[in-house]
């Protein structure tokens, strides 16, 4: 797979454009200039890899924008060696930026063709990731991954899933977008003894987190 220094320099600016943004990570900034996200996009779309927006992907479904994927994972605030649960896989970009933060990183997609898809270009990349087709409604219980330090959701929920919360660590984080045609993006901390801390982080637009499949891991 090519990497052209005119894309490692539209990368450059594109972290440049996610600064102005509002974006501090260090980490999350030094490791979207260095992962390719024209490698998970379809290549008749690659000129417009480094705009900031959502792109079209398989089965209907979007690579979230740049400057989203920036502020979720600055939002979730992952350290080396945490274990992660990603709901929507998607294009897998999300899933190798938190794989080069250093996560262990589970990640659940309902679209059996973008799973298909998506599983076979992580391991061509050499990323870990383990991946599942099934419904992020119910997290991973059927085998013993859970309890995660870090739940992020990249599709729009019209509630918060408790298998989600039940599966996070107590002190663990959520970033997940709620609500059906916009969502808010929230970031919910859980506690010992205490309800949920729900921060509010403004508005923003997924594709809709769907239900009722049949769960299936492997
Ligand atoms: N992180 C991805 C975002 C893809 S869009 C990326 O950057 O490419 C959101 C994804 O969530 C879609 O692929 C969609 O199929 C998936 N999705 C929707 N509902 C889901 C559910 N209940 N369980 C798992 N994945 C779901």
């Amino acid at each position: 797979m090519q990497d052209s220094y005119k894309q490692q320099g539209q990368r450059l600016q594109m972290c440049r454009n996610l600064r102005a943004k509002g974006i501090t990570d260090e980490s999350v900034l030094s490791v979207m200039e260095k992962v390719p996200r024209h490698w998970f996009m379809d290549s008749a779309l690659v000129e417009h890899a480094y705009d900031d927006q959502a792109l079209p992907i398989l089965c209907d479904q979007t690579i979230s924008q740049p400057s989203t994927v920036a502020f979720q994972t600055q939002l979730l605030g992952v350290k080396p060696g945490m274990k992660v649960l990603e709901i929507g896989t998607g294009s897998g970009y999300q899933t190798s930026i938190l794989c080069e933060l250093g996560a262990k990183v589970f990640t659940i997609e309902r679209q059996k063709g973008l799973f298909d898809k998506t599983k076979s270009l992580l391991w061509s990349l050499r990323y870990t990731a383990k991946c599942f087709l099934g419904d992020g409604y119910k997290g991973l219980t059927e085998v013993d991954y859970a309890p995660f330090d870090r739940v992020i959701i990249t599709c729009g929920a019209p509630y918060i899933p408790q298998p989600l919360m039940d599966q996070l660590k107590p002190d663990g984080i959520m970033v997940i977008p709620v609500g059906n045609e916009q969502q808010e993006m929230l970031r919910v901390t859980k506690r010992q003894g205490e309800e949920p801390l729900i921060e509010h982080f403004g508005n923003c637009r997924f594709v809709p987190m769907l239900g009722n499949v049949q769960y299936k891991y492997q």
